[in-house]
């Protein structure tokens, strides 16, 4: 019998968890002919969130659960899942039902009978979310498009059905600074894209600020792209061009006209520009570098205080 383990990070979900837990139940007797382990990542959660999924665990033993020992993200709380989880398909689900488990099945089918290696999901719409989330989301996307060759899909979740050869070889991708829906694509193999339209969340409230996505954009890009350094450098080559032109410009006028000095306020403008697109450049390039400097440290990207998994 095929074994499906399904990934719920979870911070201060409390009121969320037992709600998932029926909603998932539900779809499990749908899934008959298959084994659930259900694997909840505690993503160091201040509220009762841990003590909810001891209780479902002591009841019920197809639950697991990691506990860490601080908050680390949710991407820390994935990459646990997915070490942890010992199923032959693993899913990520969030626990708010905003990714409906009854698609679960319809993947669960997709890989077996159709031979795909994942099966993904993407929001078509984003009803339910503020205007400039969505318009920051979007702009996101397309920049992303363009500049990295890895596929990032607009509206895809991190809800996906995996194989275990998938798992096994995201799993390599040992990464500090992790950006999982860049991993996903860069691994490759077949993903079936199943499309849905967004579903509010079944209780307490999202836990993703304006800045906290802003930073996630930023560890995208620098993650799976360095498009940016080479505009910095073709930025610099651009200015070179125009200097020298003005140079030539200026050393002529001045032979034909002689040389008032003026254009002081000019000179200001031009100072302050060029200062604030070095600056800029250095800031990219700061970026990386920092990013380069988390990565040579090694750490380990999640610590677990507590589990029953081995149990
Ligand atoms: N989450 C997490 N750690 C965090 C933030 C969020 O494990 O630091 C989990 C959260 O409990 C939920 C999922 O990630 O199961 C998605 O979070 P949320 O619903 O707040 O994000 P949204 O759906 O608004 O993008
Ligand atoms: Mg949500």
């Amino acid at each position: 019998m095929d074994k499906i383990s399904v990934i719920v990070p979870c911070y201060n979900e409390q009121e969320a968890i037992p709600i998932f837990y029926n909603a998932i139940g539900k779809t499990a007797e749908a899934l008959s002919d298959v084994e659930l382990e259900l694997l909840f990542v505690n993503d160091g959660s201040k509220d009762e969130s841990l003590k909810e999924m001891r209780e479902l665990a002591a009841k019920d033993e197809r639950v697991k659960y990691v506990s860490f020992s601080r908050n680390f993200g949710k991407e820390a709380a994935m990459y646990a899942g997915l070490s942890y989880a010992s199923g032959d398909y693993v899913a990520i689900m969030d626990v708010d039902l905003q990714d409906p488990p009854e698609l679960l099945p319809e993947m669960y089918r997709s890989i077996r009978e159709e031979g795909y290696d994942c099966v993904a999901t993407r929001r078509v719409t984003r009803k339910g979310e503020p205007p400039i989330r969505s318009f920051f989301a979007r702009r996101f996307y397309g920049l992303m498009h363009r500049l990295s060759k890895t596929e990032i899909v607009d509206g895809a979740r991190d809800y996906r059905l995996m194989t275990r050869q998938f798992v096994d070889e995201l799993l390599r991708l040992g990464e500090y600074n992790r950006f999982s829906k860049g991993l996903f694509g860069w691994v490759g193999f077949e993903t079936k894209w199943l499309e849905y339209e967004n579903v509010e969340r079944s209780a307490g409230e999202t836990k993703w600020s304006f800045w906290k996505l802003l930073v996630y954009s930023v560890e995208g890009i620098v993650g799976f792209t360095t498009a940016p350094l080479m505009i910095a450098a073709f930025m610099g080559i651009f200015f070179c061009v125009v200097a020298f032109f003005a140079i030539c410009f200026i050393v002529i006028r001045t032979l034909l006209y002689g040389d008032p000095v003026s254009g002081w306020p000019s000179m200001t403008c031009i100072i302050v520009f060029l200062g604030g697109i070095q600056l800029f450049c250095m800031g990219i390039l700061g970026e990386y570098l920092a990013k380069t400097y988390m990565e040579t440290k090694r750490r380990p990207i999640f610590i677990c205080k507590e589990t029953n998994v081995h149990e």
